[in-house]
């Protein structure tokens, strides 16, 4: 196919809606109630009783399950990311979510009876960013709840989701300098960190070889990442603590795709609880993937990175 017939037939598919998508359940109190409980969140109820779903669980209850494209009967049969595959074909190989938005209509109760429909909103032209060169395909979900309430299908929601399909950087001929020569390839460094004026005084300390977590003086909680304002007493009057470091890991993901530069892969990220009682998310070190465990022991460290012009926490198992 030659180069401009492929971007035809993606231009041709922007603005295309895609079929339903139902739930296999029901919103119901069970999942809500696992969900609030591993997010910490109390579970709210309506004025007669109902349990309401928490608006950040809205993807949730149309979601597929371990098994791939297992949907319930009647919903499409078409693929929504179609336009994903053309561009894998072009060797625009590799994803990496870059925006998720949920907007809520109202809020989603127990016995409601879910579906979505798809349409994709828009592809960028190419751009090249330090990841690799690509494009950002968006694609919008309508979300509905079937007519449990008030007898029509109602709009209860919307998740805009973002893509950037691109070709690594690093496996991208280098370009050929004025000279002829070529340019060799860029090292790929590691992001920065955000840093405002809310979390300054972590990456700070970071430099200086101090785990310092956000204290309240009002309450005496404990808050990570920091913000501008207590969660637990909204008091704005809060401080740092320097923590010992000492901690274990509560939970754990390893990253095996998509495989972004310059991380090694498989790569291990634990959700590690410190000992002062509040938990972080930093890269695990110094042990295989596959012997990660929950409730090992595990101490902070302080690494350079990006020739020495940044300095991330990371943990590493103890004895
Ligand atoms: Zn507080």
């Amino acid at each position: 196919m030659a180069d401009q017939d492929w971007m035809t037939e993606v231009r041709s598919l922007v603005g295309k809606k895609y079929g339903r998508v139902y739930a296999w359940d029901k919103v119901n109190a069970p999942m809500i109630r696992q969900w609030c409980e591993i997010m910490g969140v109390a579970v709210r109820t309506d004025d007669d009783g109902k349990v309401i779903a928490p608006p950040g669980m809205l993807q949730v209850w149309c979601m597929e399950g371990p098994v791939q494209n297992n949907y319930p009967p009647g919903s499409t049969k078409e693929n929504p990311y179609e336009v994903v595959k053309l561009l894998d074909a072009q060797g625009f190989a590799s994803t990496v979510a870059v925006n998720s938005e949920l907007t809520f209509d109202r809020d989603v109760l127990e016995g409601e009876d879910l579906y979505y429909t798809t349409r994709l909103d828009s592809v960028g032209d190419e751009k090249t960013t330090a990841l690799g060169t690509g494009y950002f395909v968006t694609l919008v979900m309508d979300y509905f709840s079937i007519g449990a309430l008030k007898g029509d299908d109602e709009h209860v929601g919307q998740l805009l989701f973002r893509v950037f399909k691109f070709r690594p950087a690093n496996t991208q001929k280098p370009a050929a300098a004025a000279d002829g020569k070529p340019a060799g390839i860029p090292k790929i460094k590691r992001s920065e960190p955000g840093v405002s004026d809310d979390n300054r005084f972590f990456w700070d300390g970071v430099k200086q070889g101090k785990l310092l977590i956000q204290h309240c003086k009002s309450c005496g909680e404990l808050n990570h990442p920091p913000g501008p304002v207590c969660p637990h007493c909204q008091s704005f009057d809060l401080d740092a603590v320097q923590a010992s470091g000492k901690g274990e890991v509560y939970s754990y993901v390893v990253m095996h795709y998509p495989e972004v530069p310059p991380f090694d892969h498989p790569n291990p990220i634990g959700l590690i609880e410190l000992e002062e009682g509040t938990r972080l998310i930093a890269q695990l070190v110094g042990i295989k993937p596959q012997d990660v465990k929950i409730g090992q022991k595990v101490q902070v460290e302080f690494n350079t990175f990006n020739d020495g012009e940044m300095t991330l926490p990371q943990f590493r198992v103890v004895a």
